[in-house]
């Protein structure tokens, strides 16, 4: 298993000014503009001195669609048809770009690491079977579920028919887990998932918040199931892309009650995720994936996989300290 961290920085909305762009990469001595590898945020206590923080590669606002998905999640396909399986976090704060990142816009340039995954695995499966002559099929299915309160909903399940209590995890051997009764569906072109994944999308539960009308309050976890046939011999892995809750900080976002059980659970979960993202990246034995419903039922760091964690920034100072908790977080998983 190993595990990649890259930080995404988004561009300026139309709301935000100049003046106010308080976090880039850095253009420090030696580095190109191309290989920015750090992101330079002042103290919030001492505007004077700069924080540095290095992952494995940063994007700045100028960075496209094609440049994220190209350099940190094409490679990643080549790995997923050999039998791994690959999970792509994106991390962040609401407002900063997670879904931008994962789903995208309408245009073909806007697209995200989502559909642009989807392209490449049909594009790599064309050829598989082609070389193989025929020997090989490849079938690819998908399931997508959000984790809402450590508890798992079907979003192939309009939210009226979910029951309260969620879907069960199973334990199926191997260190593997099952969603029982989860919807898997076949999609064998990029037209047939995507009509999948926008019809399931509109089941994500939201509420408003102070942050973002918007503002999601749920993991949303979408599952691309690889299945390579050769004679009796099958291979299947998993692709999965999560687009995680708001990471912000709830002390500041008017919380009621109904609110703050959800950010209890959101902390936790994020919480434990550090903790195993942690654990693969310095090659340690005990991964404490079990602890939380998301990292159980990926079962995170349990097989060969990779691991790739995009940290979604904003570049201006009204997310200072939300930032600035957001690098802690992604520098503590390296
Ligand atoms: P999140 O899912 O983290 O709450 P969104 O993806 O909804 O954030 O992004 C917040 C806003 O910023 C949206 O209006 C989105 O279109 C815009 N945005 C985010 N990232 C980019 C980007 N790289 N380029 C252009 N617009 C972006
Ligand atoms: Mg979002």
């Amino acid at each position: 298993m190993s595990v990649r961290v890259v930080a995404r920085i988004r561009p300026l909305l139309k709301t935000e000014i100049l003046k106010d762009v308080i976090v880039d990469a850095a253009k420090s001595a030696g580095e190109t503009t191309e290989n920015k590898s750090i992101v330079r945020i002042p103290n919030p206590k001492k505007e004077s001195e700069a924080f540095s923080f290095q992952f494995n590669s940063v994007y700045g606002q100028e960075a496209t669609q094609a440049q994220l998905f190209d350099n940190e999640v094409a490679p990643t396909v080549k790995h997923l048809f050999k039998g791994y399986d690959v999970t792509l976090f994106a991390y962040g704060v609401t407002g900063t770009g997670k879904t931008h990142t994962m789903r995208g816009g309408k245009t073909m340039a806007d697209r995200g690491v989502i559909p642009r995954l989807l392209s490449s695995i049909y594009r790599r499966a064309r050829k598989v079977e082609k070389d193989s002559q025929g020997e090989t099929q490849v079938e690819v299915s998908m399931s997508y579920y959000e984790i809402y309160n450590d508890r798992v909903f079907d979003l192939f399940e309009p939210p009226e028919k979910r029951t309260p209590a969620g879907l069960p995890i199973r334990d199926i051997g191997n260190g593997k887990t099952q969603v029982v009764g989860l919807t898997e569906r076949p999609c064998t072109t990029l037209k047939e998932f995507e009509q999948l994944y926008d019809q399931a999308n509109v089941n994500r539960s939201t509420s408003a918040t102070k942050l973002n009308a918007h503002s999601s309050r749920s993991h949303a976890v979408l599952c691309v199931n690889v299945t390579q046939t050769t004679g009796d011999e099958t291979r299947v892995s998993t692709a999965s892309a999560i687009d995680l809750a708001g990471s912000e900080d709830n002390r500041r976002t008017d919380n009621n009650k109904e609110r703050l059980v959800e950010s209890a659970s959101i902390n936790k979960s994020l919480f434990v995720l550090a903790q195993c993202v942690e654990a693969i990246g310095r090659k340690q034995t005990r991964i404490p994936y079990r602890e939380s419903k998301m990292t159980r039922i990926l079962c995170l760091g349990q097989n060969d996989g990779l691991t790739v964690m995009i940290l979604n920034l904003a570049p201006v100072r009204s997310y200072h300290l939300d930032t600035l908790s957001s690098l802690n977080f992604a520098n503590r998983t390296k």
